[in-house]
């Protein structure tokens, strides 16, 4: 069987099955943003991964290497604050393709280097390989929490209102841009350089204001996939409430905003479920400029699947469109 029958998803569940976990203090394993283990009473140890590779996370004619490095760490950064965590510690690890200059590699590791002092990250270690072909960039991000404070993907429950923070679309209006030759603005800068949003992220953590969060790094459509399929629930999400940047409404590209929106993916916003009883609290941390966010939809049960609601109150499934790896 090739990789492309089996999905990402297929593919995930697969090694998951295959190795399964017996130890009590891991509070979540593999199918979150980030695992946790507690080691010592109520303090979690976070830990994710990612795994950047050539020609398929990024590509050396439009990724600067110092923009790179960052984006690497960034990412990474993302998946901690999405369990509501606090990021420390990083391993770096690389391999690199003997076309790669040393001082191409000093502005990657420069990158990194400012990404992890703004966030407090301390770099601890990582590897360095050869490769025979394309640069590969592997981050470990370990990260801290209380465990009363951990929010996973599973907690959505029929009636929680959906929210996102920020706006959606603009990072990959970003890629298509890089694409057709333009080097600068908004849409690209923040393609190449996400912001995480940590601080928003650690405010509804630690004032337990989300059933579920997961941040966006695949696109909207895919993102509110996991939480439905992990929390076991549908959910119904409004066109018109999709946050969507001025620029980006404006802009002329290839499709529609709505469109870069559900599917464009590596939007670094964070989405997540609240309670009713608790949409009061978040709209009075908005007015406090707190964070920005917005309500989307809300949870329904898991029968009523997936569905997006037109500007005219027409319906259609939502259907995972964002980015998946070893599709065909
Ligand atoms: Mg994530
Ligand atoms: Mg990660
Ligand atoms: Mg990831």
């Amino acid at each position: 069987m090739k990789l492309s029958e089996l999905g990402e998803i297929g593919f995930l569940k697969k090694i998951e099955a295959f190795l399964p976990l017996s130890d009590k203090s891991v509070l979540i394993g593999i199918g979150d943003d980030a695992a946790a283990v507690r080691v010592s009473k109520g303090r979690m140890l976070l830990a994710t991964t990612d795994l950047l590779t050539e020609g398929i996370h990024f590509d050396l004619r439009y990724a600067p290497f110092y923009q790179l490095g960052a984006k690497a760490l960034l990412v990474n950064i993302s998946d901690i604050a999405a369990m509501g965590g606090i990021p420390r510690y990083a391993l770096i690890a690389i391999a690199v393709p003997d076309n790669i200059k040393v001082a191409e590699l000093n502005e990657l590791y420069r990158g990194i280097k400012k990404t992890a002092s703004s966030y407090k990250v301390s770099i601890i270690g990582g590897d360095t390989s050869a490769s025979k072909k394309g640069l590969m960039i592997n981050i470990t991000l370990l990260g801290e929490m209380q465990e009363k404070f951990v929010v996973k993907r599973n907690g959505a429950r029929a009636g929680d209102k959906i929210f996102v923070t920020g706006t959606l679309g603009d990072s990959s209006a970003g890629i298509e841009l890089l694409k057709k030759g333009e080097m600068k603005g908004s849409f690209i800068k923040r393609h190449l350089m996400p912001a995480p949003r940590v601080k928003e992220a650690l405010f509804i953590a630690q004032n337990r204001l989300a059933t579920s969060m997961i941040d966006i790094s695949d696109g909207l459509s895919t993102d509110l996939n996991h939480i439905c399929r992990m929390s076991g629930v549908g959910a119904v999400i409004y066109e018109e409430k999709i946050p969507i940047s001025a620029g980006l409404r404006k802009t002329r590209l290839k499709r529609l905003p709505l469109h870069y929106a559900l599917s464009g993916g590596e939007d670094y916003e964070l989405l997540f479920t609240v309670k009713e009883e608790n949409v009061k609290k978040m709209y009075s941390a908005i007015l406090k400029n707190r964070l920005s966010a917005a309500i989307i939809g809300e949870i329904t049960e898991r029968k009523k699947g997936i569905l997006l609601v037109d500007s005219k109150g027409g319906q259609r499934p939502l259907l995972p469109t964002g980015f998946e790896h070893f599709k065909s």
